[in-house]
């Protein structure tokens, strides 16, 4: 099994190389294809096991030769998992000349903000910050075609469930949504009736 054979475009592959990556891990052979193909789909898989890519490499890869502009949403529960989905992602974007910025508390909003304005085709955010930057009118969602609630367990532990109710309601109707978490608890269940 290799990367080539999932059928990521070349400026994607080259994304790929430049993270070092040889073979897919089992989520990201299950998961890239589908993901491609334009499917929802439900992650179940812990830091580890290669999931970041399992998302955001067919997420590059549709948005990959689009019109620019905000058009890929990653919500995440913590600042750390923010920086850390960010980095990975912008290795696997780095050749295929796709934006990827960050909106997390505990810094300057008009930094993020200008990263914004710079232009942005990914935004990897925090449910609090986001919403605070939407009305800000600092980002606006209506072009958005893919949405990943990345550790939607860890999100609902948090006490996040208004907070992703108010930015989802933001979303274009028309989308792809995608949910990875480490279990399935009957919440995370609800939420996937709710979003997907
Ligand atoms: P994640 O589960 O997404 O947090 O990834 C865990 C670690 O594995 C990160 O350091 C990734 O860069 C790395 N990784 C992800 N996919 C692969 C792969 N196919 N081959 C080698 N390393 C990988």
């Amino acid at each position: 099994m290799s990367f080539r054979s999932l059928g990521l475009k070349e400026p994607i592959l080259r994304g790929v190389l430049a993270a070092g990556y040889e073979t897919p891990t089992d989520i990201q052979a299950h998961a890239i294809p589908k993901i491609l193909a334009g499917l929802e789909l439900i992650g179940l898989g812990q830091t580890g096991s290669g999931k970041t890519a399992a998302f955001g490499l067919p997420m590059l890869d549709r948005l990959c030769g689009g019109e620019p502009g905000l058009r890929g949403l990653i919500v995440v529960p913590t600042r750390e998992l923010c920086v850390q989905v960010a980095e990975n992602l912008r290795v696997y974007a780095s050749q295929a000349g796709l934006h990827v910025c960050t909106a997390f508390g505990g810094v300057d909003m008009s930094i993020q903000e200008s990263a914004f304005k710079r232009g942005c085709d990914v935004v990897v955010a925090c449910p609090g910050r986001l919403i605070d930057h939407l009305e800000r009118r600092n980002l606006s969602l209506e072009k958005v075609q893919m949405v990943v609630l990345d550790e939607a367990d860890r999100m609902l532990d948090m006490g996040f469930m208004p907070q992703i109710r108010r930015i989802f309601v933001r979303l274009p109707q028309e989308r792809q949504n995608l949910l990875f978490s480490a279990t399935m608890p009957e919440e995370v269940e609800g939420l996937v009736k709710d979003f997907l």
